[in-house]
């Protein structure tokens, strides 16, 4: 559905955004509804481990506390929705000017790159480029906060969305959670609960839409794009519940409890689990198959075509980030952090891009097309 003038806008609210988005499984949780409206009638349901068992972490009319109470039907979480209002084709003639003809989306280079700092570097999901990135942003004061995704500790590998303000705690956010994250709520918290105006964001594709809703939308609340200087875009193929990756997948069917878990990867072919510092568990991607999110089945963006840089393992050697610099923002950024030494960098071969490629049409092919 494309909506482009306010006029167009019938008077729609939170019970439509149930209707058209929660209850068919549409939400990716990116929190873009909760950090636009303005009345905070929307808060994420804090959950106990016991009850994550009992029943997973997804948006359910529950999740939603105080809705009745607090709603003025303002429509903000509606029309700042991205499953509703996002339009791709709008986002990037305003960014590049034109529509990509590139599936890879528009990139000026691409590299693989890895982190110069020992303790970022060793800690990191990849190259830990998306940490260096930050590092070298809040250090040099192109911004004054990162909002990134820690986990909680109980339950272990619940994704938080968190604002740093302090280099030297950056490492905490690194390594990836499969599992959704509402990180539009972080960029949120960082402008009216730590008043920062200059935001780093590191966001899945679904979560930068979400971001882009809030500029592009009619009734978009833009303040929380406006405040974005850069957007660390990540690669994203899916996501997993809580409840289907760590308790039914990891936990039941193999014995594996999340708080003993180091580090997932997942790539084409394989999920592998690394716990109490050795591989505990190697199965094939399938396997997982039937757990992705519908949300994800429905999104086609992999390598995250409106941010200012997107990264990604696909393409590289282990230990190493691909890098595709889009903006000129990003340019900049990547550029100086790899002159600065933040990061060292290589041009990535064609060979390489052709297997970003292959990952971007294997989801096109694997996802619900209606
Ligand atoms: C859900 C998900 C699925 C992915 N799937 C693929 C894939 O199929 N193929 C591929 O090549 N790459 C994929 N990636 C990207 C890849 O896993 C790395 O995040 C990327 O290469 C950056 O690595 P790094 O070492 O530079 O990051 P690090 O320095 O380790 O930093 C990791 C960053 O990721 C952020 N992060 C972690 N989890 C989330 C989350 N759930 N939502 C938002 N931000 C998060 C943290 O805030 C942190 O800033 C995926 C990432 C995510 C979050």
């Amino acid at each position: 559905m494309k909506v482009n003038k306010l006029s167009e806008i019938k008077e729609k609210s939170f019970d439509d955004l149930m209707k058209e988005v929660v209850t068919p499984r549409l939400c990716t949780i990116c929190g873009t509804c909760i950090a636009a409206c303005p009345h905070n009638a929307l808060i994420l349901r804090k959950e106990s481990f016991k009850r994550l068992e009992l029943h997973e972490l997804e948006v359910t009319r529950d999740i939603y506390k105080s809705i009745e109470d607090l709603c003025e039907k303002c429509g903000f979480c509606y029309y700042n929705c991205p499953e509703i209002m996002f339009d791709l084709e709008k986002a990037e003639k305003e960014e590049f000017g034109a529509v990509a003809r590139d599936e890879l989306g528009h990139f000026q280079k691409a590299y693989m790159a890895q982190a110069t700092d020992k303790k970022i570097f060793k800690n990191a999901q990849c190259g830990g480029v998306a940490t260096a990135l930050l590092k070298y942003t809040l250090e040099n004061k192109l911004v004054n906060a990162a909002v990134v995704v820690t986990s909680t500790e109980h339950p272990a590998w619940k994704p938080k969305p968190t604002v740093i303000t302090n280099p030297k705690s950056l490492w905490k956010a690194q390594k990836t959670k499969y599992t959704p994250a509402a990180t539009v709520i972080g960029v949120k918290s960082a402008l009216y609960e730590w008043v920062r105006f200059r935001i780093a964001v590191v966001a899945t594709p679904c979560q930068v839409r979400g971001l882009w809703t809030t500029k592009i939308s009619p009734k978009g609340y833009s303040k929380i794009f406006d405040s974005i200087k850069l957007i660390i875009g990540l690669f994203c193929y899916g996501t997993y519940s809580y409840n289907d990756l760590f308790i039914k997948f990891l936990a039941k069917k193999h014995g594996i409890i999340p708080s003993s878990i180091n580090r997932i990867e997942l790539d084409t072919e394989k999920i592998r689990v690394y716990a109490d510092n050795k591989l505990e568990l190697e199965a094939h991607r399938r396997q997982l198959r039937r757990y992705l999110r519908k949300s994800c089945k429905h999104c086609h963006d992999f390598t995250n075509r409106l941010a200012d840089v997107s990264l990604g393992g696909i393409g590289s050697p282990e230990k190493w980030t691909t890098v595709l610099i889009r903006t000129e923002r990003g340019r900049k950024v990547f550029e100086d952090a790899v002159k600065e030494r933040y990061i060292k960098a290589k041009p990535l071969s064609d060979g390489a891009l052709k297997k970003v490629k292959e990952l971007v049409r294997l989801k096109l092919s694997e996802g619900i097309t209606d």
